[in-house]
């Protein structure tokens, strides 16, 4: 949920307050919902056009996710998309623009920009953004290594109490005979 006090934060470190900030603090935030706020673990590959408006985004993201350029956990790519791919671990989320989003965002004027800025500030995540995460495939595939580690583990106990049963027997065995 994006708040007025992040809101007001995040426009004092940019300078202005614009759709475009705005969606890059709301993809921010739906990436650390997903993966945790770490401000060393989590790394961002931001995609957009490299000029404002549209490079506003990357500001949302640094200020709401912690990945930075300067501490190089967020990288920015130049595409005709708005996107943002946010990576832990094995796991990743990656949240693009609508294009109608984008579509109604490239009629912007400077008269426009507060009746924008509201719009996509009411605007669900799902309206804003198509959103694709990969937790599962990955998750899973460690999943079957770890009770592959776990059953190759247990069946190595197994043999060790096996061998100390088999010593056992022998020299009971020994002793009687
Ligand atoms: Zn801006």
């Amino acid at each position: 949920m994006l708040s007025n006090d992040l809101l007001e934060r995040a426009m004092k470190f940019h300078g202005h307050l614009g759709p475009f900030l705005i969606l890059g603090l709301k993809a921010a935030l739906l990436g650390t919902h997903y993966l945790g706020k770490d401000y060393f673990e989590v790394k961002a590959t931001v995609e957009t056009n490299p000029h404002p408006p549209r490079s506003c985004f990357i500001d949302g993201i640094q200020f709401a996710s912690g990945c930075t350029t300067g501490k190089g956990n967020l990288e920015v790519r130049t595409s005709s998309n708005v996107s943002v791919e946010f990576v832990r671990d094995q796991r990743r989320i990656r949240l693009t623009v609508k294009d109608a989003i984008l579509n109604i965002l490239d009629q912007m004027t400077s008269e426009k920009v507060e009746m924008m800025n509201r719009e996509i500030l009411e605007k669900t995540d799902d309206e804003l953004f198509l959103i694709r995460e990969n937790l599962h495939r990955h998750s899973t595939e460690k999943k079957h290594a770890d009770r592959n580690e776990a059953q190759q583990k247990h069946s190595k106990d197994f043999m060790k109490g096996f061998r100390v049963f088999e010593l056992g027997l022998n020299s009971f065995m020994s002793v009687k005979c």
